[in-house]
């Protein structure tokens, strides 16, 4: 098989240190081993939550998660007030409405980040105080777009909803403060900035939302996160969790850790810059606002002329680089390149340097080599400060 490089916003490539664990022998998860090694994990995650309320951590990709947020927290018939920016946060709406939840939506362009503004005046406007919970998006994968969270928290605030917060594709990259913002439940997961394979849902809860949980009467079974809660104050899951896969985020956070919160949120940010750079650099359009611009993602239109399902053929089957496509509305219009997950500077040139290469193929009419300066420029002076 030739040698690829898979640069999605999730599953990201995974160091082999990270891989290797997946093949330690199974341990009780009964036992104290296991009690060990959830304790270390749920003490390794809170700095990135920037919580101290419990973490739980279940056997599911992120979607999971953000359905045991919902069912936990809600009951059918209350009105929430979803503020999605692109199809994740779509899918967020979707699963409170699959569950009987009457769901407004706060619309924003796509390419937008959430407006704080518009949020607190839609608020303000419920003077009733009818409006039970907010669902947000800290990062939308779709779009390449990053929600400022301490704006839209100050306005959620202000109205005293509860508050979901979809920080999949975000948390690890960027500063989170849920404790300081005051966000009722956050969700992440294994397969992205994190670093590991997929297969773990993260949940932070503070005390307001398990008071609220503790309230619900939606009916909940695999995802009862009070149960999920009694059990690891035992030091265990409920039902049987993925071992492997717990091994694995251990030591993706062991080394995350290594290098601490602030490095890898640089090296997030830098990359992203450097990928914006070189992607304008050979024509193609940024698909997120200036004021917006994800650190884990970066969405762009193609130079005029090419096809972005053709160009990420060519990439993925002559240069063996594999982007994502657009989705929902966007299939076919723009291109996704992930920044995450275990990889260097020389990916990432190599990566832009095939970029070129699949767009000369194309007959486009962008400079070979121009993307590779661009991108270059933005990495050395991160490199020359020490902070790569
Ligand atoms: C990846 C992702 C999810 C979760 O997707 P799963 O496939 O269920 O893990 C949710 N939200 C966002 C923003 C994501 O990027």
């Amino acid at each position: 098989m030739k040698k690829s490089l898979v640069l999605l916003p999730g599953p990201v490539p995974v160091a082999q240190p990270v891989l290797e664990a997946m093949a330690w022998p199974m341990i009780n998860h009964r036992g104290v081993e296991f009690a060990d090694l959830l304790a270390r994990l749920e003490r390794q995650m809170k700095p990135l939550f920037g919580t101290q309320a419990d973490v739980l951590f279940l056997g599911s990709s992120g979607t999971g998660g953000l359905e045991a947020a919902v069912t936990n927290l809600f009951d059918p018939g209350d009105v929430l007030l979803s503020v999605p920016v692109g199809v994740f946060g779509k899918r967020l709406a979707t699963i409170a409405r699959t569950y009987g939840c009457e769901v407004e939506v706060l619309d924003t362009p796509l390419g937008a980040s959430a407006s704080a503004k518009a949020l607190a005046e839609r608020l303000a406007a419920d003077s009733q105080r009818r409006i039970k919970g907010v669902l947000l998006t800290h990062n939308e994968t779709s779009t390449g777009v990053q929600n400022e969270m301490s704006a839209l928290a100050d306005a959620v605030r202000a109205h005293g909803a509860l508050s979901v917060v979809d920080s999949v594709s975000g948390l690890g990259a960027a500063r989170f403060e849920m404790d300081a913002w005051g966000f009722d439940v956050v969700v992440t997961a294994s397969q992205k900035a994190i670093a590991a394979p997929p297969g773990i849902a993260m949940v932070a809860v503070s005390e307001r939302g398990w008071s609220a949980m503790e309230r619900a009467k939606i009916a909940r079974y695999y995802f009862n996160l009070p149960v999920a809660r009694e059990f690891a104050r035992k030091g265990q899951t409920p039902w049987t969790p993925p071992i492997s896969v717990f091994y694995a985020v251990a030591v993706a956070l062991e080394r995350y850790h290594a290098s601490g919160l602030d490095a890898n949120f640089v090296r997030h940010a830098t990359y992203a810059r450097a990928i914006r750079a070189a992607f304008e650099a050979l024509g193609f359009t940024i698909f997120s606002r200036s004021d917006a611009h994800s650190v884990t993602v970066v969405a762009a239109e193609p130079p005029s002329g090419v096809d972005a399902t053709a160009f990420l053929k060519t990439l993925r089957e002559t240069y063996g680089v594999v982007l994502s496509g657009g989705q929902g509305e966007l299939t076919g219009k723009i291109v996704r390149f992930g920044t995450m997950g275990d990889i260097g500077i020389n990916d990432l040139l190599g990566a832009i340097g095939a970029v070129e290469l699949a767009l000369a193929d194309l007959g486009a009419a962008s400079q070979r080599g121009a993307g590779v300066a661009a991108a270059s420029a933005e990495l050395a002076t991160r490199v020359a400060a020490g902070a790569l």
